[in-house]
């Protein structure tokens, strides 16, 4: 099928595509288009105008800075994932990544998209929410920061208002004695996740865990945290015992059942790969070694 037609924008700077989304009448930002083509090609939406923000030097940008990774909105995943900052400081991202569907995908998609495409099954969403990353949105009101917490409103609806561009994304650097973990099941490589975890688990001196964040995706409508599993964790010494009672909580989780999956089986997946994440992140924790 074809989309329905549209009038195509392609501003040079992040004012200009502000000035474009924030005053045309039905506008949607194109980004690597891995979404939102099939999506108007299926008429499942039809914008009156397309912003094309793929000329806009500014959001192409991966650095390290105060012991935050700041990455522009139009990185694609296959930047992202060859990208030696990334790998060194965020290795989540990384392990994450290479579950994003195929090489065509990854070419072009950007992580910017994915955060505010907001499938609640993508990966990229759970990494951040389990770093609690921090978003950067500009709009006609001026520049916003969001924590990743704030982010999703419901199924598939970022915090992003009428006109607003979301324009970079920080994120934590690995800290010492922190192992990350991202663990997925999905039918075939490069599908839609049917469960995603990424855990994040730091250890203090005497390698009891001092913080951990553990976020699903793939479960609910949107990624969600295990905040009862996090608050059991902390302060406990590292055990499969320990994970396996953690991930228990997982069965309270709010999944439906669909065409394919029972609720019920969602929610089992989850919890095993829940406690199979923690192992990873803690083995690596205790390592501290790049991973
Ligand atoms: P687009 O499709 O261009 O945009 C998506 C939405 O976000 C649109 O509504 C758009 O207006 C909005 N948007 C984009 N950027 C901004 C911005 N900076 N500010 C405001 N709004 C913005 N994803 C996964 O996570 N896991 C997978 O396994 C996976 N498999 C895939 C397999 C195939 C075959 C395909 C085609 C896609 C797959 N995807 C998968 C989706 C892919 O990751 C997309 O790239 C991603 O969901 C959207 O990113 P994009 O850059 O293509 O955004």
């Amino acid at each position: 099928m074809k989309p329905a037609p549209f009038t195509y924008h392609a501003p040079r700077s992040v004012a200009e595509a502000i000035q474009a989304i924030g005053t045309l009448d039905d506008a949607k930002v194109l980004a690597g288009g891995q979404s939102l083509m099939p999506m108007m090609n299926m008429r499942f939406v039809s914008p009156a105008h397309v912003v094309d923000v793929n000329r806009i030097p500014e959001l192409v940008h991966i650095g390290v800075a105060n012991g935050r990774i700041e990455v522009g909105a139009m990185v694609r995943h296959a930047a992202l994932l060859a990208d030696g900052t990334i790998r060194r400081h965020c290795p989540l991202m990384a392990e994450a990544l290479a579950h994003v569907g195929h090489v065509q995908t990854r070419s072009r998609g950007t992580i910017g998209g994915s955060l505010c495409h907001l499938d609640p099954a993508a990966e990229l969403p759970v990494v951040a929410s389990a770093l609690d990353a921090v978003l950067t949105v500009q709009g006609p009101q001026g520049t916003r920061e969001v924590p990743f917490a704030q982010w999703p409103l419901a199924y598939m609806t970022p915090d992003l208002a009428q006109g607003e561009l979301l324009t970079r994304i920080s994120l934590p650097v690995l800290a010492p004695r922190q192992g990350q973990a991202f663990v997925e099941f999905a039918r075939r490589h490069g599908d839609f996740a049917i469960a995603c975890v990424a855990a994040v688990l730091t250890l203090d001196a005497r390698s009891r865990i001092a913080q951990v964040t553990i976020a699903v995706g793939g479960v609910c409508a949107t990624v969600v945290r295990l905040a009862a599993a996090e608050a059991d964790l902390r302060g406990q010494a590292v055990s499969a015992d320990a994970f396996t009672a953690a991930a228990r909580h997982a069965h309270a989780l709010d999944s439906a059942d669909d065409a394919y999956y029972s609720a019920d089986y969602r929610r089992e997946l989850t919890s095993t790969l829940v406690a199979r994440a923690l192992g990873i992140a803690a083995a690596r924790a205790a390592q501290d070694t790049p991973q």
